[in-house]
């Protein structure tokens, strides 16, 4: 049996805090790494050890040659990625491997398969999953794209084959906008991701976004820690998440649930991972793709069941076998996340950056606030405008929903504009207040809460 008594975090911000948080309570040495713009970062600080590591501000924690090695210096026996940056990379979770240093993350050819949104829905498919309509492989000719796009019958939505947060996707409602939407979608699935490649898939109207948290060890044993409600999107990336979903139909729940374990256990599925669905208004349920990390919104599956994640997921990746059946799993309560992000909702959410003047963090009974914020921290302009979470739980809906509006009042982030007065907008509309929401909803409200 492996073991892992000191773990390199090979991530910033929140989530390198959160692991090193895990690790502290598992008795494991954390290791943390930071490029020069982030040596002030508070990750740094609470590290065990840390390190700093070449290259400009992003580079630095894409660079895996460079990663296992300082891991190997450290005497790093694993790798945490967090989210984004190496965490879906499946050469880098090769590479650990090859250096005898264990990837904390599922298997190589899991990343890969669920790294291809065409390939994953085919895999799915076969295994009994249903997916939505569409092209079966990448296209890049457009006129292949205009004919199987008339096939499907509009609307239909363009999306970046190897792409991710919400980027390279476009709804395309007629047959006259197709060649524009298609070049644009394209062009920016090439900036972003480096393929230009996109695929064609029937455009749901009006659906929830509902995920399954799952959880697996390598012995075969698949567990679900509930779903996760992420219907609140602004351009398709998500802004608030909910656990469990305020009016999911049991029927639907279950059956996600069932679909999801199966798949994974067929797929010999192990460490945790995120399969996403849309749920269309007659409650008909659709595989769109799988995340193989943990993701940014897990702190709501903890809140409801209990249950450490990133602690279960190094555990897992130690040779562990899981410490739950399905059975005792219990979930209480409503958890919702608030993703806090440094951008001005004045300037179309364009993102702010600089210094934190006056910092004041929300408290009291069930307020969880996972951030690497403090007062006179300077936010760098190079990485993702999110900046931390705000978690609430309530035993049930109205209290969360009246609790999230006091913990967001007291909360002050000053120095730089931030999207906590849309998150107090939002907490106040009778629609959210009632649970009604689609992905359709933050878009079409925008205007009102600004
Ligand atoms: P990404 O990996 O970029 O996040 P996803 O495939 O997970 O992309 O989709 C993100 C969001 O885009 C979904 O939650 C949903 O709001 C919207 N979306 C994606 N596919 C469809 C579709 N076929 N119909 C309607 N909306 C979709």
């Amino acid at each position: 049996m492996q073991t892992i008594t000191k773990i390199l975090v090979a991530n910033r911000g929140e989530i390198a805090l959160r692991i090193i948080r895990a690790c502290k309570e598992l008795g494991i040495t954390s290791v943390a790494m930071f490029s020069e713009v982030d040596a002030e970062g508070i990750w740094v600080r609470k590290a065990d050890e840390a390190y700093p590591i070449l290259g400009n501000a992003l580079q630095a924690y894409l660079d895996y040659d460079r990663i296992i090695s300082l891991a190997k210096k450290a005497g790093c026996d694993a790798i945490h990625p967090g989210y984004g940056f190496l965490s879906e990379n499946a050469e880098f979770a090769d590479a650990c491997t090859r250096a005898g240093i264990i990837f904390i993350g599922p298997k190589a050819e899991h990343i890969m398969l669920f790294g291809d949104k065409t390939a994953s829905k085919a895999a799915m498919k076969a295994i009994g999953v249903p997916v939505i309509e569409g092209t079966q492989t990448a296209i890049t000719d457009k006129k292949e794209g205009a004919r199987v796009a008339a096939e499907i019958g509009f609307p239909v939505i363009i999306k970046a084959a190897f792409g991710g947060g919400g980027r390279g996707m476009r709804i395309v409602r007629k047959e006259k906008e197709f060649d524009e939407l298609f070049d644009s979608a394209t062009n920016e699935a090439k900036k972003f991701f480096g393929k230009g490649d996109v695929f064609i898939e029937k455009y749901v109207e009006n659906p929830r976004h509902i995920e399954v948290q799952i959880i697996a060890d390598k012995y075969g044993n698949v567990v679900h820690l509930g779903e996760r409600d992420c219907s609140i999107q602004r351009r398709h990336q998500k802004v608030i998440e909910i656990a469990p979903s305020p009016r999911l139909n049991d029927a639907v729940r279950k059956e996600i649930f069932r679909i999801s374990t199966k798949a994974m256990f067929r797929l010999g599925y192990e460490s945790v991972g995120t399969i996403e669905f849309l749920v269309d208004e007659a409650d008909t349920v659709f595989f769109i793709e799988m995340n193989t990390r943990v993701q940014v919104e897990h702190p709501v599956t903890e809140l409801i069941s209990g249950i450490d994640i990133i602690q279960r997921m190094i555990e897992i990746a130690a040779g562990d076998k899981l410490r739950f059946l399905q059975e005792e799993i219990i979930f209480r309560g409503y958890a919702i996340e608030f993703r806090i992000n440094a951008e001005d909702p004045q300037k179309q959410f364009f993102p702010s950056c600089g210094k934190i003047t006056n910092y004041m963090a929300p408290g009291g009974p069930g307020v969880r606030l996972d951030t690497s914020l403090y007062a006179g921290y300077v936010i760098p302009p190079d990485y993702d405008s999110m900046i931390g979470k705000l978690i609430i739980w309530s035993l049930d809906w109205e209290g969360a929903v009246r609790k999230a509006r006091r913990a967001l009042d007291e909360f002050y982030i000053d120095g730089l504009p931030t999207n906590i007065p849309l998150h107090k907008a939002i907490v106040r509309d009778q629609d959210f207040i009632d649970g009604r929401f689609t992905t359709a909803y933050l878009d079409e409200k925008l205007d009102k809460f600004n």
